[in-house]
């Protein structure tokens, strides 16, 4: 079993007379950065010059300076940008100031499970990950609640690693909602293998296939929408609240017949499993990783290729139509297939 921490396991009084620099200010920085200012700690935010959210972090009543400015000046740096440009970030503009007794932190274990990134012995390296997108994390809070975080710690250079960890997580509402104990491999691995085989890859092409199967087989494409995307959300809102259970609850008998039936016939779990054990192989051994980090050093001709495909698939296009004609429609922001 997972330890488990709550408020009343956090002390806050550990943030006391430290300095915390926040390094970016997207989804993530903004929600910690006002978090924790709210939550009454010394805050700055650490960005390039001529950011276009130094002014954003600015109007929200934070400090902000340079991202070297701001590591020199902080007791704790949360690294709080792009996995993919933080090792390069850290060795030129965060490295040099590292220095003995001041804490590096993380939301993500990905630089350090796979050794991009290397702290020197004298400070601590936590984790404070929390379990959802920095909006939520920032609304909850303002709500009186919070967004469930990983705590772990890498290295242990103070003593008191954990504790700071625990009071950061309190100081940005985490802990109102529960804080799960981890290390950053797995976290890392975890997270990585959720997203490529269920949540993100999984999904994506479950959906995909069966569009393109009712499509094929000659009905209309917004129907084949309404049934194999539209409402995946529906479902896994009912799994959500009450589990499958709920679902099957909600659903008819002929549904959940259905789902015993067919259910395995697309999804063969021995062999989807098996597919599965070959992608945390690749998690587990950094082939995935060293993939990830050529395709950025090589400007990322394949992740750029594959987006712009999709862009143009039938799905997308379709969907972009149906969202922006109906009232439930989607959330403009995101809606890039109407750009
Ligand atoms: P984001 O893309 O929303 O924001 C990244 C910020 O970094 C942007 O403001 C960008 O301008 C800035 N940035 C990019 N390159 C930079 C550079 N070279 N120098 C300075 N600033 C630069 O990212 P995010 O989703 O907030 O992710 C931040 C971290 O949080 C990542 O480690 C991610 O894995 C982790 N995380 C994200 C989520 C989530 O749901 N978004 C959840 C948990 C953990
Ligand atoms: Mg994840």
């Amino acid at each position: 079993m997972a330890k488990m921490y709550y408020e009343k396991d956090c002390d806050l009084s550990w943030l006391k007379g430290k300095k915390i620099a926040i390094i970016g200010y997207g989804s993530q920085g903004h929600a910690h950065a006002l978090n924790l200012k709210d939550s009454g700690c010394d805050v700055c935010v650490g960005l390039r010059e001529g950011s276009k959210s130094w002014p954003a972090a600015e109007k929200a009543g934070l400090a902000v300076k340079t991202v070297p400015a701001a590591a020199q000046w902080a007791d704790i740096v949360m690294i709080l940008i792009n996995d993919e440009v933080q090792a390069e970030v850290y060795n030129r503009d965060i490295a040099p100031y590292m220095t003995e007794g001041k804490a590096l932190a993380f939301a993500h274990g990905f630089n350090i499970r796979y050794q991009q990134i290397v702290p020197p012995a004298g400070v601590d390296v936590f984790m404070a990950a929390p379990k959802g997108p920095g909006h939520t994390v920032r609304s909850t809070y303002v709500a009186g609640k919070g967004v469930p975080c990983l705590v772990a710690v890498e290295q242990d250079a103070t003593g008191h690693a954990y504790q700071i960890a625990l009071a950061y997580i309190a100081g940005i509402g985490g802990a109102r909602a529960g804080v799960m104990e981890t290390t950053f491999h797995d976290e890392t691995e975890t997270d990585l293998f959720g997203e490529q085989t269920v949540l993100c890859g999984g999904v994506v092409d479950l959906m995909r296939c069966g569009f393109e199967v009712l499509v094929e087989a000659g009905y209309e494409p917004e129907n084949a929408y309404f049934e194999c995307i539209h409402e995946m959300k529906l479902i896994i809102d009912l799994i959500n609240k009450g589990g499958v259970a709920a679902m099957n609850f909600s659903i008819s008998d002929t549904a959940e017949f259905g789902e015993y039936v067919s259910g395995p016939r697309v999804i063969p779990h021995e062999e989807t499993k098996a597919r599965m054990r070959a992608v945390l192989s690749d998690i587990q051994d950094g082939t995935f990783a060293g993939k990830w980090i050529a395709e950025n050093k090589n400007g990322r001709t394949f992740f750029n290729s594959k987006r712009a495909q999709l862009k143009k698939h039938q799905m997308e296009i379709v969907g972009g139509e149906l969202r922006r004609n109906m009232i439930w429609g989607g959330d403009s922001d995101l809606d890039t297939a109407s750009n």
